[in-house]
């Protein structure tokens, strides 16, 4: 194992000023949290972190990716915390590292092929820092070297990963050296006998050739003496995978791949380039159509070099590249070389900080990403504009590792929706990355989420305002009409048995079939919830049902119709209450207006408070608004109106209630209540109120039918807990049909 001041002298080599202690310390706590864990091979665990800080080194990365390399398995395998390595490292550092350990959590997640492009995606997504994504690769690229120690089934899933994954990530980040190491690598295992054979006859083919590659290089580099030009010839070798593919793709036997060897010529300058192009073309002849100058032309990826095949000395067609030392490095570090270089054309910067969105590096991660968002094909990219797609999507998982991809903004409704329309009806509650979560947190890239779910349970329709995506919003709307309907039907089979009872007959369903024609109905849901929405009159159904019967009832004067005066009501004992009427309220004091000493905490000075139309008690979690001119209006904290201020936060005052259990004041609060058209039923609900304690302030009716009236009444009431207990009261009187709250 490599020891702590041998790689302070690694890093030394290619930074002379390194931070020695950052390094040091790194290594010392990684250690120690390591401790005495094993790897599958039976080493101990710390030499993993440190092969992949050496795999580092050796693409000379600052000592800052060093050090996370070091620490980059603590925090998921060890007892080490966020807390404790921003304390020992900063949190540039601790956020590097969480970085890496939320990476790790994907490893655990099921990869199908067709996931693998979002998944790249996702990686990038989270990773932010480019140096967490060179961490990782190297990561990955040392698992893959010790991959043998690992059980089979496991193994294939690794290998199968990386090569769907990582290494064309790798390729993509210009990392060719990287790229080819972990496909070679995936390929021995995906594929064994495959790879052993092209692996021999790649060997057979090299050693026949022997005499020819050398001779080859000799012939370049006298040319190139020739010239002036001070160049490196080195020949290059197909790498099984790429023969492989080729073979596979184009259908080829080995014998008619013709591009085996490769040579490269490294210089020293651009014009160098150019200069040995010419001394290669004027010396042999070229072969049309291959010639490529990736110099003037670069690729997307930063690639710059000059490709030409021509026919060499003996005959033989050769390929070539020509490119300059920074080019090189380029080819074969990709982002990496932009993570240590600055834009300084290549020279080591002394002091190079961590990586900040002015450099390069971070210019090429995004780039990367935007290439990410297309497919091998960069020029295609251009004219694409799914990149801003991909930016406005997050990626999070089920606990069961599928991928489940949602625009920007989504919450775990929205998720649930997208899973299935079944989760997203069910749907009572989230866990994220396993805490229970609020419905409506907006979802982050690579959270997992787990929705729990109730048979129970019907979407509420409020949830439509709050989800992002158009399925779970039609999914809501459907479910919200649906349940609508149900409570409808329900609300009509108790006015039809009230009716039919009130005129001594027995109602049943069924007695509805044959009728259903004439009450131009298609079935009997159907009569019932038109029944309840008022479309359709008890009285009309039951002549339906019995043609006989006739409605001797006069019937009953719509209550509207006095709502200009006083309401006199009788209640069952008899006893006669005065309501005033919109009419007769008039002129009088607002009824939600309290001026001078209002309970309530956190109002400076003596502003006048009062309370919002809909009323707020106590037990209500309220706000206070700004009334320029006019004082505060204490809302719900639930109230819609609270909308209108949105965008003027300066209005917004934080208040709660001051109030004891001695208290002797009474609050108000707007109730709706939808009751069956009886005899006595106003009365019946007005007694309700009056026994349990509650003042009735103002009752109007906001939509009468012949079978049913739905009211507003505003009340006096102690607290919440007083008017819940009233609620349910009234829903349990059987004149009532429904009794809620307004905006509660
Ligand atoms: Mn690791």
């Amino acid at each position: 194992m490599m020891r702590q001041y041998e790689l302070v002298e690694r890093v030394q080599r290619y930074k002379p000023d390194v931070n020695e202690a950052l390094l040091n310390r790194a290594y010392v706590y990684a250690m120690q949290k390591h401790g005495h864990q094993k790897r599958a091979s039976g080493d101990p665990y710390f030499s993993h972190p440190l092969e992949v800080a050496a795999i580092l080194t050796d693409m000379h990365m600052d000592e800052s990716t060093i050090a996370v390399a070091l620490l980059h398995d603590t925090i998921e395998d060890t007892t080490a915390t966020r807390a404790e390595i921003d304390e020992l490292f900063g949190p540039d550092m601790g956020k590097l590292v969480e970085g890496l350990t939320k990476l790790k959590k994907l490893d655990l997640v099921s990869k199908k092929a067709e996931q693998a492009e979002n998944l790249r995606k996702l990686l990038l997504a989270i990773s932010e820092d480019v140096r967490v994504l060179l961490v990782k690769l190297a990561d990955r690229l040392h698992n893959m070297r010790t991959l043998d120690h690992v059980p089979e089934a496991k193994r294939l899933r690794i290998a199968e990963e990386t090569m769907e994954i990582y290494a064309p990530l790798a390729g993509r980040m210009g990392m060719q050296g990287m790229r080819e190491e972990l496909e070679e690598l995936a390929f021995r295992q995906i594929n064994p006998e495959a790879y052993r054979t092209v692996t021999e006859r790649l060997a057979g083919i090299f050693e026949k050739n022997r005499g020819v590659v050398v001779e080859i290089e000799t012939s370049l580099s006298a040319l190139f003496d020739k010239y002036g030009i001070v160049a490196e010839v080195k020949s290059r070798q197909k790498k099984p995978w790429s023969v492989f593919r080729k073979m596979e793709a184009k259908a080829l036997s080995f014998e008619q791949l013709s591009d085996i060897f490769g040579f490269r010529a490294v210089v020293d300058t651009v014009e160098d380039c150019y200069r040995a192009l010419g001394a290669i073309h004027t010396t042999w002849s070229m072969v049309p159509g291959r010639f490529k100058d990736y110099i003037s032309t670069p690729k997307q990826n930063d690639y710059r070099s000059i490709h030409t095949t021509i026919v060499g000395p003996s005959r033989q067609r050769i390929e070539l590249q020509i490119r300059t030392r920074d080019m090189n490095n380029v080819a074969e570090y990709g982002v990496a070389v932009h993570a240590l270089y600055k834009d300084t054309g290549g020279k080591v910067n002394g002091s190079t900080p961590a990586i900040s969105k002015e450099t390069n590096a971070y210019a090429w991660l995004r780039r990367t990403i935007e290439q990410l968002a297309e497919g091998d094909n960069p020029e295609d990219f251009l004219e694409n504009t799914r990149l801003e797609l991909f930016q406005d999507q997050v990626f999070c998982f089920t606990p069961k590792g599928m991928l489940i991809a949602l625009p920007r903004g989504a919450i775990p409704i929205d998720f649930a929706y997208a899973v299935h329309t079944d989760v997203g009806d069910t749907c009572v509650g989230a866990k994220v990355n396993g805490r229970i979560m609020p419905l409506m947190t907006e979802l982050k890239n690579g959270d997992e989420v787990e929705i729990i779910r109730s048979k129970a349970q019907v979407p509420p329709a409020a949830w439509e305002s709050m989800v992002v995506t158009g399925k779970a919003r039609a999914a809501i709307r459907r479910a919200t009409k649906n349940a609508i309907r149900k409570q409808f039907s329900g609300l009509g089979l108790r006015i039809l048995e009230r009716a039919f009872e009130r005129a001594g007959k027995s109602f049943s369903k069924e007695a509805l079939k044959p009728v259903l024609h004439r009450l131009a109905r298609k079935d009997i849901e159907d009569v019932l919830s038109s029944v309840g929405r008022g479309e359709l009159a008890s009285a009309d159904v039951l002549t339906a049902v019995f043609p006989d019967y006739k409605d001797e009832r006069v019937t009953q004067p719509a209550p509207k119709q006095r709502e200009e005066g006083w309401f006199n009501l009788r209640n069952a004992a008899g006893m006669l209450f005065q309501l005033p009427g919109r009419a007769a309220r008039k002129g009088k004091a607002e009824p939600g207006l309290r001026e001078g000493a209002v309970p309530i905490r956190g109002v400076r000075g003596d502003l006048p408070v009062r309370f919002a139309e809909e009323g707020a008690v106590p037990g209500d979690r309220i706000v206070g608004i700004v009334q320029p001119g006019s004082g505060i209006t204490i809302y719900p904290i639930q109230s819609p109106s609270l909308q209108a201020f949105d965008d003027q936060p300066e209005r917004w005052i934080d208040v709660r209630w001051d109030i004891d259990e001695h208290n002797k004041e009474r609050f108000p609060a707007r109730i709706s209540v939808t009751a069956i058209n009886a005899p006595g039923s106003l009365a019946e609900i007005t007694q309700v109120i009056a026994v349990n304690d509650a003042n009735i302030h103002m009752l109007s009716m906001i939509r009468t039918a012949p079978d049913f009236t739905e009211m507003l009444i505003d009340l006096e009431v102690w607290d919440l807990k007083h008017l819940s207990r009233l609620l349910t009261q009234l829903k349990e009187n059987s004149s009532v049909s429904d009794a809620r709250r307004v905006n509660g």
